[in-house]
């Protein structure tokens, strides 16, 4: 008898930090331990129904995963057209950077114009599905404006707090999509303390914040499965992350291990890299130290918005990835990936986020250290456009009087 086949073959949730199995078909936040819950599929009924030559042949968005993604019905799906970014080689900046083959995949042409379109739209569909009438997270911006956009497509309400000084344009987009939006005088985690307690008041809402919920991972695990099949359904030598809350990185991971089991890749796995700022890394000092674990980080501030998270829920997970892969962490400044944002966009025309600069930054220090040799293929997430972050260029272009002359060229 052939395989019965169906949209989704998610099969249970586990914890993340003991392995204990949950229920995946009622709403689910966090383990008893407080840990992240990972979605688990029965991969041996996914390998019997699809074929990567299947997934060839389907519409370009995440959704052509669909197998290994958690939505169950696919009246469910709500969707922008996310995914299937490109994968584009960089090779005046490679250059520069001794490094043969680079390339980023570049997660600026998703909507909303961060890769964080990427969870909320399976995380949205997901919670769509099990009746979830609101969606309530604290956000540095990026995540909140996907999730209100999303949760406005699907129909839902959101309720999303953010610190004051995050990007005004994430604001916009939550206020726009009618998200109850509240900006905090603190940190993410102090958005974190108050959203919390107002969602345990209000019926029918769940917390979506960072691992709080199993299935954003799920959305942004779908990056790992695009970079193997954009390259022929193999994995690159190493793959850079800026990591702030460590979704992306996580996911990545879980995705490349669902392949090797699914035998749709094989060989070694990348060295997942978790790129930082200096301004705020938790990650990398407690990588220096060999640590499993990461302490809050002090005074964190950075002008890569996304990436400033001082205490992690999943930091455990993001160590597990670089340690298990031979990977490893590293900080930059924000001068630094300030000025790799501008050498990328006069080099190579993309103008990306200074998130994604960072990693760029980052490849100098990586090649001279040698963890990255001349030879390795080299990609470097760019997680968001540049765009939505007009301020990190400060424009000093001469103003000309109206019958003023523009100067000549020697
Ligand atoms: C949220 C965000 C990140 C960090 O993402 P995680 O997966 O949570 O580590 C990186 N870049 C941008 C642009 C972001 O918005």
């Amino acid at each position: 008898m052939a395989p019965s086949s169906a949209y989704s073959f998610l099969s249970h949730l586990e914890c993340s930090r003991t392995g204990e199995r949950y229920d995946a078909d009622v709403l689910q936040g966090v383990s008893a331990e407080g840990a992240p819950l990972l979605a688990r599929y029965d991969l041996d009924r996914v390998r019997e129904t699809v074929t990567r030559e299947d997934i060839a042949a389907r519409a370009p968005t995440l959704w052509r995963y669909h197998e290994v993604l958690p939505v169950r019905g696919e009246d469910h799906v709500v969707t922008l057209g996310e995914g299937m970014t490109p994968l584009l080689p960089m090779p005046a900046y490679g250059r520069r950077a001794g490094i043969e083959r680079l390339l980023m995949k570049d997660e600026g042409l998703v909507p909303t114009g961060t890769f964080k379109a990427r969870g909320a739209a399976v995380g949205v569909s997901r919670a769509a599905e099990l009746g979830v009438k609101g969606v309530a997270m604290p956000t540095n911006g990026n995540a909140g404006a996907a999730w209100a956009l999303y949760a406005a497509r699907a129909g839902m309400e959101s309720l999303i707090a953010m610190p004051e000084d995050a990007p005004r344009i994430t604001m916009a987009e939550c206020q726009v999509a009618g998200a109850e939006l509240y900006r905090v005088d603190g940190l993410i985690g102090d958005a974190g303390k108050l959203v919390n307690a107002a969602t345990r008041e209000r019926a029918g809402y769940q917390e979506v914040s960072t691992l709080k919920e199993p299935y954003r991972l799920e959305g942004k695990k779908t990056m790992g499965y695009e970079i193997a099949e954009q390259l022929g359904w193999r994995m690159p030598d190493v793959i850079l992350y800026p990591t702030g809350g460590g979704v992306g990185i996580i996911g990545i991971h879980k995705a490349l291990r669902e392949m090797l089991e699914l035998g749709w890749v094989d060989g070694e796995l990348p060295r997942l890299v978790a790129v930082q700022a200096t301004g705020c890394a938790p990650i990398v000092e407690a990588f220096e130290n060999g640590a499993r674990e990461s302490t809050p980080f002090p005074g964190a501030r950075t002008v890569a918005f996304g990436i400033t998270v001082p205490k992690a829920l999943g930091d455990f997970l993001v160590l597990d990835a670089v340690y298990a892969t031979g990977g490893t962490a590293i900080a930059v400044t924000d001068e630094d990936l300030l000025k790799a944002q501008a050498e990328l966009a006069a080099l190579e025309g993309a103008f990306i986020c200074p998130e994604g600069a960072a990693c760029f930054a980052a490849l100098g220090p990586l090649r001279e250290s040698g963890h990255i040799t001349a030879g390795d293929e080299v990609v470097v997430l760019n997680t968001g456009t540049g765009v939505k972050y007009p301020e990190t260029v400060r424009v000093d272009a001469p103003l000309l009087a109206k019958d003023g002359q523009i100067p000549g060229r020697g």
